[in-house]
């Protein structure tokens, strides 16, 4: 017999920008897929009206689209289907596996004290066993599922967690369709699962009090259940669910603050992924060996430096288009700032070179930027660190050598300076500094003389003037 197509979803609910940890769900779902040759399939979870908005939806689409992340299929909007979940409501009613509940919502519930979850609302069964008739379904109504009085345990098997079991006391009739006709959060999700052929449902574990009432609602359908794997959560650094206080969770401020995709990729997989002591991985790679079983159990911590680490990583293998592209994707002031002071040669040269120092492509290109321009003001404290009474000389030496060179290349400009150093009796470090801080007005930087090089004699000689010109004060 042919091995079933593995068929895969996310499901955002379009309430937010994308939130870092679903989009590692999102990622997830999408190797698993790509292992194991099936379809990754895309649902929005639109039927919280109050709280879903198009933007957000598009807003969601937009992150997905920068991880080339899109639906193998056409996208599903969960808003189309809930007639014929209310329809399918209705049937399981008349097949005696729901009923309608005319309780006002306060009446219905008692409430009880659990001693894994606090304070819980559970229904008293006031209209389980009530006879009713269609003539009744004109009263404003609920429609509530039926669990059979012999089911005592609800067992699954999830395949990161493993055996799991919940027992049928902690359950009660729950809601398939309140009373305004909207359909629940649980039955919607079985239903769109079933008609998209999901045969695995890989989410947050968030979402594993679910499971039970998901596989509640298989059962009376008669419908094949998909096997569950509930992904271990995003931890902050104190252990605690990952908060806004921890670190970025929206994708979209990842985007906007210079980070790599290839990169975020890679660091959202290891999160609770790995392979050994392996830390970087092409997506290729990731596809052949991932499996959700090296999944781990236990939440995972997000660590800003180890991804500002791998970033950096990424960003030094970009090559110059993908550095273009890049500026593109940051928008127009970075377009400016970048194309109209920078020849294509010399910004070859200066992303070779601050792409070394550089952590996110941000940092590099407002590093890049900012050489564009003589240093606004120097910093008095730096100027007294690195001069004393024959910086003025040896600068001004430096710049007549300068001036009757036709070379700008690297080793060139070294001799040059060593010589100057040499007749001052001077070290090196006593002029490069000096140069250093003319040029970018720091004294960290890419090297000073590769620097001399890109910017060109008349430049260079311009800054060094103005330092000149400063010490002198
Ligand atoms: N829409 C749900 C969420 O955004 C996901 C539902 C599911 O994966 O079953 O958390």
């Amino acid at each position: 017999m042919n091995k079933k197509e593995v068929r895969v979803r996310f499901a955002p609910s379009p309430t937010g920008h994308l939130h870092i940890g679903s989009l590692r769900t999102a990622i997830f779902n999408w190797l698993y897929a790509r292992h194991e040759c099936g379809k990754y399939l895309l649902r929005i979870e639109d039927t919280d009206r109050l709280r879903s908005t198009k933007e957000f939806e598009t807003s969601q689409i937009e992150s997905l689209k920068w991880f080339d992340l899109m639906s193998d299929e056409p996208i599903v909007h969960q808003l189309d289907n809930i007639e014929e979940h209310k329809k399918i409501a209705h049937e399981l009613m008349k097949n005696g596996l729901a009923y309608p509940c005319f309780c006002k919502p306060k009446d219905a519930e008692q409430t009880v004290t659990e001693l894994s979850s606090g304070i819980a609302h559970r229904y008293l069964g006031t209209c389980r066993d009530k006879k009713w008739t269609e003539q009744d379904l004109q009263k404003p109504h609920a429609i509530r599922i039926k669990i059979p009085e012999d089911i005592k345990e609800i067992i699954f098997d999830d395949l990161i967690r493993g055996r799991i079991s919940v027992s049928t006391d902690q359950l009660d009739d729950f809601v398939l369709v309140r009373t305004d006709g909207t359909p629940t959060y649980n039955f919607s999700v079985v239903l769109d699962d079933i008609s998209m052929e999901i045969t695995h449902v890989i989410r947050g574990e968030d979402h594993i009090s679910n499971t039970p009432k998901q596989i509640i609602i298989y059962d009376a359908l008669k419908k094949e259940k998909p096997f569950f794997a509930h992904l271990p959560l995003i931890l902050g650094e104190a252990g605690n669910k990952l908060s806004k206080r921890d670190a970025d969770v929206s994708v979209e401020e990842y985007r906007k603050k210079g980070f790599l995709a290839d990169a975020l990729l890679n660091y959202l997989v290891r999160l609770g992924w790995s392979h050994g002591d392996q830390e970087i991985f092409s997506r290729d790679e990731l596809v052949k060996l991932f499996t959700i079983e090296s999944v781990g159990k236990k939440g995972a911590i997000f660590d800003v430096k180890k991804l500002l680490w791998l970033n950096g990583i990424y960003l030094r293998e970009l090559n110059f288009d993908q550095m273009l592209k890049a500026i593109d994707d940051l928008g127009q002031d970075y377009k400016q700032g970048l194309l109209s002071n920078w020849g294509e040669d010399q910004l070859k040269k200066l992303f070779e070179l601050y792409a070394q120092r550089a952590e996110t492509i941000l940092q590099l290109f407002e590093d890049i930027i900012s050489l564009s321009e003589s240093p606004k003001t120097l910093d008095l404290n730096l100027i007294s660190k690195w001069s004393n009474e024959k910086t003025i000389d040896l600068l001004r030496s430096f710049v007549e050598k300068l001036e009757s060179i036709s070379s700008m290349e690297h080793e060139d400009l070294l001799n040059l300076a060593k010589e100057v150093c040499a007749n001052f009796d001077l070290k090196l470090v006593k002029l490069a500094q000096p140069i250093r801080l003319a040029l970018t007005g720091s004294i960290c930087s890419p090297g000073v003389f590769d620097l001399i090089s890109v910017l060109g004699k008349q430049e260079t000689i311009k800054r060094i003037n103005a330092l000149i010109k400063d010490l002198n004060l």
